[in-house]
């Protein structure tokens, strides 16, 4: 009788008159704060660049928990490291030393060529740090040396600092006044950059590839512009490099495909690196690293022995990942463009490496949920984007999978 426990299972769910997934979002619907408007599927588990429902039903990940899951789910070397690690030391706090934060650092440094690494839990924390590092480098300066600019469009997080650099009116408007100087321009617009930074700049921020608005990359102009600007008025050039960061364009960081000899002076990432583990971060040269003394800033998890091991694992998978990053992505977009031949709505495909856009000449949601009928996940940003932020082990065979999926949305809008 060993099926008996299932059977009380199927017996107690008719009773109910609800599928697992159906109470799994009922309890939440009840208990959990409205913020979120989540589509109605409930993942149970994932393996490789694939995840599945409740239902058991598989989709092909291609947003990987927004740019997140980098090494898709379950990766061995990332399960082993979790479990080592989590049986040795999960956390210590900032009070004693362990040995990962600083290998880890090493690691950073040697990617991004700055000078020290300071660690968090989120992206939106990584971009508090560089706020506080702006304003203290300001502040040092003096004579109101306190603006801070940033670009229409743009997407900096959820807490107070970051949202008042976002860019973006409908993510503000409940949350008035905010933090003020700060100054907002066209991305990629070389007068509006000319014209706002004066010696009243403390900083600069700039996505490398704007993510959540809509796949737009940086020009190389526009980023030695910006660098060009920030030395001759002693501001600090910040790089967000949360979404587009730690090898999402097949490069390390996104600027150093576009702009390699520009080198900013604090740079940001966070989402991929600790594989689904929070970790944020923010480097900087020596120059910013001035800014912050001893007992100015800090956090209680940030930097934690199982959250760096697991990103020191990541560090060394991604040097040999990243020539395919690069390759995949072509592929990727060569196939989209090729398929958005055939239908008039498709405008542009986007992008580098694994992150793209395809711009739309209509709105995109119901073409995420028709996806999602065909076994495909991505989502739909600013309206009439459709985004790709698949894990970076994505092959070829995958893109062709995703292609045909593809092939049978378009057909159906
Ligand atoms: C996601 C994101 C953030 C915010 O990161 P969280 O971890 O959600 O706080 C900031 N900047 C960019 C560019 C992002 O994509």
């Amino acid at each position: 009788m060993v099926e008996t426990g299932v059977e009380q299972v199927v017996v107690d769910q008719v009773n109910e008159q609800m599928t697992k997934a159906e109470s799994v979002i009922a309890l939440e619907r009840e208990c959990v704060l409205g913020n979120y408007s989540r589509y109605p599927m409930v993942l149970e588990r994932g393996k490789g660049c694939y995840l599945y429902d409740t239902d058991g039903r598989r989709y092909l990940d291609l947003i990987s928990g927004i740019g997140v899951n980098a090494l898709g789910h379950a990766h061995p070397r990332v399960v082993r490291a979790i479990r080592e690690q989590s049986t040795r030391l999960i956390h210590c706090s900032n009070l004693y030393y362990h040995e990962y934060q600083g290998k880890l650092a090493k690691k950073l440094i040697d990617a991004s060529g700055l000078d020290r690494v300071f660690f968090c839990n989120s992206g939106t924390e990584a971009v508090e740090g560089a706020v506080k590092i702006m304003r203290s480098h300001g502040n040092g300066i003096g004579n109101g040396k306190l603006e801070m600019v940033s670009l229409n469009n743009s997407f900096h997080g959820r807490t107070m600092g970051a949202l008042a650099l976002t860019g973006q009116p409908k993510y503000q408007k409940d949350f008035a006044p905010m933090l003020e100087g700060v100054r907002f321009i066209d991305a990629n617009n070389l007068e509006q950059l000319e014209a706002v930074v004066s010696d009243k700049t403390a900083g600069i921020i700039i996505e490398g590839i704007q993510g959540e608005g809509g796949v737009y990359p940086m020009t190389a102009a526009f980023l030695e512009k910006a660098r060009e600007l920030a030395d001759k008025h002693n501001a600090l050039l910040v790089f967000d490099a949360i979404q587009c960061g730690v090898g999402r364009t097949g490069t390390y960081f996104s600027h150093q495909a576009i702009a390699p000899h520009v080198k900013p002076d604090v740079m940001v990432t966070a989402k991929p690196l600790s594989c689904g583990l929070p970790l944020g971060v923010v480097m900087v040269n020596e120059r910013a690293a001035a800014a912050i003394r001893p007992g100015m800033h800090g956090t209680t998890f940030g930097g934690g022995a199982l959250t760096t091991r697991v990103a020191l694992e990541f560090m060394e998978i991604l040097v040999d990942l990243l020539p395919q990053i690069t390759r995949v992505g072509e592929y990727f977009r060569q196939e989209l463009r090729e398929l958005g031949r055939k239908h008039s709505f498709v405008q542009e495909v986007r992008g580098m490496g694994l992150m793209i856009g395809v711009q739309l000449a209509i709105p995109g949601k119901d073409m995420v949920l028709e996806g999602m009928k065909h076994g495909l996940l991505f989502n739909c940003t600013h309206d009439t984007v459709l985004r790709f932020l698949p894990p970076y082990i994505l092959t070829e065979k995958e893109v062709d999978k995703a292609i045909s999926g593809l092939r049978k949305v378009f057909r159906s809008i």
